[in-house]
């Protein structure tokens, strides 16, 4: 039914599309059960409305005369293979080899190139949307379906991921190889009504070839489909990236935003002049103001995974140029006030596998091919307001940035701040001070260090020298407190060889006194878009083996520290630990727990009604106490947040009963919205109380020539006791003598304690002289039947002959 569709709009004749058809039904027909014939079908009609969307359309109507011409040569080619086997199964190898025979054949095509080219200088929106060799795949892919079953599809795509060489000649750039493979897998899955399937593949597409919008764009809408993205929270949310920034590649191209979040072509730095106002970039920004975001990456893009986009009210309050841009619709500029990032040298002294599988570094004659770009980037500087450099690759190795670097000045770039993005093995002091013309044009310096030991730096960043750098960032530090530079940042890419030490990376920071640390996730580049490697270093996976103990790391309240930022997984560390909280204080003592600090729900800042949750350790027991609100102004500033004023607590002690043992620490806030409960990985200790046999109270102790003892006594269980006994010890030898008390009624003692108590009541007095001198302890000792319990009250009394005196 796709396939039929995709012809629709093409101009093969109607007795074609009348094959076709019967072909494919067929085809159906031969390999269904007759029973599951209806499911498939239904599937089928479900997935129109979605083929038939304009993304899909535009791009095979876009092809049209090619398809039309290279499509009977291509059937023409299949149908012998076919006839080869006629009446067997179908003959795989074959067909995928036929496959790959007419994609070469296809791309070979010089017309068709320059016609490409063409189309791609003066429309780059199409260019990128419009992806021909995804869509020869897709044709060839249909006809091997229509003829031999969608089976034989996949079997066709699987087999040409099986053979290297066989996908050279498909493209010379294994991602984009494992790309297109992944978005005709995708395809595959949508006509056969496998959207979570589909979704899976083209995500895996767009992670090999981060610049393919037509993965980006089939991701965001089966996301959407899938109910994991609700594309309203976006409707009145703001970002100013398509209006200010630009970012350079590899192949030269322009970018309004990173290639992760959004592979929207903007331009090229080959260009001859510079267009701010590209037809692309001009779609990127109605996409912003239309409040579809069309563009974006809405699984990866940081501000919206971490819903840290601002409204178009607080961005207008911002920033007075896109105040005009919110209230007058404007997506034409004036280029002013630009961001850039340049990534387009890859040059680098190290080759860690998160970011490269091997050493770049360009030779000479590749570091003059950029050279010749200077023009055109000096232009862009100097309408420029900050360059980060470099997004990949290093400032410091790279011929072409560091030549860069010496060309711009002040007077060149007056409005230019310069942020320095390094791994820091070559900031060396003497590095530094060859740059003394920019000393007062640099903002920030980031390092990407990944490691806070040695050996894991050994691991995750190929080719460093820990120690080196050590120095170096000691340096950077140095520099930093002197206010040279305004902020110094260390990042960590989060994977299975350094998650243990996000903690003691933290500390780092702290040593270093950066103004912040940020962790990011790791991504399908480098050595690991092998999706086996990818699979074993990714701890995000809830497969990983290790994927418990790094959340356990997470809930950590070692990270929990100001500065320290989960960017591209923001979303990811809040589910973990939905509540924001501190504990400026948390004791316990035999009363039970106290507590004294802030806590609210992240998602919204909502405040509410804290309550302290204790769960008992190995049990699924939990205590909750609910705590005394009290103002926090002081955490509202710090986060400037005015509505977190309210979101302070005390807890006074609580919890005397609590059974002995060890207590995970939970806080829990119920605000109007929401309740949440999020445990902590703090642990407190109830201790074990002695057994008490016997409860009393000594409330009289007199010394004197006479000592007098009144109080009360019970046994443990409520039991009055038959007789009651006072009990002197001599402290200097142990030796104990039992005296009678009398016993008295004390009213007083049953209706505190509700109890039948009455008898309860002793009197006690002794003359001193009747006992040797030296220092006794008072005890009681009670009898009832065959209960005995004696218990000593720790105050005592002192004989020296006589009088006896109270100590
Ligand atoms: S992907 Fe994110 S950062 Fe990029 S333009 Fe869209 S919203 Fe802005």
């Amino acid at each position: 039914m796709v396939a039929e569709h995709l012809y629709l709009s093409n101009s093969v004749s109607e007795h074609q599309i009348a094959n076709y058809r019967n072909e494919f039904n067929r085809a159906k027909s031969r390999r269904q059960h007759p029973s599951s014939r209806k499911t498939a079908r239904d599937k089928f009609l479900e997935n129109e409305d979605f083929i038939r969307n304009p993304l899909m359309n535009s791009r095979l109507t876009n092809h049209l005369t090619r398809l039309s011409t290279i499509h009977d040569q291509c059937l023409d080619r299949l149908t012998k293979v076919r006839a080869r086997h006629h009446n067997q199964s179908a003959d795989i190898p074959g067909l995928a080899s036929e496959f790959t025979a007419c994609m070469a054949d296809f791309m070979a095509s010089r017309a068709m190139t320059q016609d490409f080219e063409q189309h791609r200088k003066v429309n780059p929106v199409v260019e990128n949307d419009d992806d021909p060799d995804f869509s020869i795949g897709q044709l060839l892919l249909y006809l091997i379906c229509s003829s031999h079953g969608m089976s034989a599809g996949f079997r066709v795509v699987d087999k040409l991921a099986e053979n290297e060489k066989t996908q050279i000649t498909i493209h010379r750039n294994p991602n984009r190889v494992g790309a297109l493979l992944n978005l005709w897998r995708g395809f595959l899955h949508l006509v056969a009504g496998r959207h979570v399937k589909a979704l899976s593949s083209f995500r895996a597409a767009k992670h090999l070839c981060n610049i393919n919008l037509v993965a980006q764009l089939y991701c965001d809408e089966l996301s959407g489909k899938a109910g994991q993205f609700n594309h309203d929270q976006l409707l009145g949310r703001f970002c100013s990236y398509p209006f200010s920034k630009l970012y350079t590649n590899q192949s030269g191209e322009t970018h309004h935003c990173c290639l992760a979040f959004s592979p929207l072509r903007a331009g090229s730095i080959d260009d001859q002049i510079f267009d701010w106002n590209s037809k692309s970039s001009i779609e990127f920004r109605k996409s912003i103001l239309s409040g579809a975001f069309t563009y974006c990456d809405k699984t990866s893009c940081s501000f919206i995974v971490g819903g840290s986009l601002p409204t178009r009210e607080d961005a207008a309050i911002e920033d007075t140029r896109i105040a005009q841009i919110i209230e007058q619709n404007l997506v034409k500029i004036e280029p002013h006030g630009l961001e850039l990032v340049f990534e387009h040298d890859a040059s680098c002294n190290l080759a860690c596998p998160s970011c490269r599988s091997e050493l770049i570094a360009h030779p000479k004659i590749a570091t003059e091919q950029l050279d010749q770009r200077f023009p055109y980037l000096l232009e862009l500087l100097s309408k420029s307001k900050r360059l980060s450099v470099s997004g990949y690759g290093d400032p410091f190795f790279s011929r072409h940035y560091r030549k860069l670097l010496k060309l711009v000045c002040k007077e060149n770039s007056p409005d230019l701040t310069i942020d320095l993005i390094t791994n820091a093995a070559l900031l060396t002091p003497q590095t530094w001070a060859s740059y003394e013309h920019l000393h007062s044009m640099f903002g920030s310096i980031s390092v990407s260090v990944d490691a806070a030991n040695r050996d894991t730096y050994s691991k995750v960043r190929k080719l460093g020298d820990f120690d080196k750098l050590m120095k170096n960032l000691e340096f950077i530090s140095t520099l930093r407190q002197r206010g040279i530079f305004s902020t110094f940042l260390i990042q960590c890419v989060v994977q299975a060889d350094n998650f243990r030490e996000m903690e003691d990376f933290v500390e780092l920071g702290q040593r270093l006194a950066v103004d912040g640390v940020i962790f990011q996730r790791l991504f399908p580049y480098g050595v690991y878009t092998d999706p086996a490697k990818f699979e074993k270093a990714d701890v995000f996976g809830t497969s990983h083996p290790e994927h418990q103990d790094f959340i356990g790391i997470l809930r950590s309240d070692r990270l929990k520290k100001q500065g320290v930022s989960f960017s591209t997984f923001q979303d990811f560390y809040d589910k973990i630990n939905p509540i924001d909280y501190y504990f400026d204080s948390l004791t316990t003592d035999e009363n039970g727990i106290s507590a004294f600090g802030w806590a609210f729900i992240k998602s919204g800042h909502q405040v509410g009604k804290v309550s302290i949750v204790l769960k008992k350790d190995g049990h699924n027991k939990r205590f909750q106490f609910e705590t005394n609100p009290i103002s926090r102004p002081d955490v509202a500033d710090a986060l400037a947040q005015p509505g977190l004023a309210e979101c302070g607590f005390s807890l006074h002690p609580s919890g005397r009963r609590l059974p002995f043992g060890r207590y995970q620490v939970g806080i829990r806030v119920d605000s109007p919205n929401s309740s949440v409960t999020d445990f902590t990985n703090q642990f407190i200790e109830i201790a074990r109380q002695p057994k008490e046999a016997i409860k009393y109270s000594i409330d009289l102790l007199e010394g004197g020539n006479d000592v007098v003892v009144h109080g009360w006594a019970y046994l443990a269980g409520g039991q009055v006791p038959e007789k009651i006994f006072v009990v002197l010890k001599s402290l200097s030898n142990n030796k104990r003598t039992f005296f009678d008390a009398e016993q008295v009624s004390r009213p007083d003692v049953a209706e505190a304690l509700g109890r039948n108590l009455v008898k309860s009541g002793f009197s006690f007095s002794l003359n001193g002289r009747h006992l040797p001198a030296g220092e006794y302890e008072i005890g009681v000792r009670l009898v009832s039947g065959k209960r005995r319990a004696i218990r000593y009250s720790g105050r005592t009394v002192y004989f020296a002959g006589q009088p006896a005196m109270v100590a």
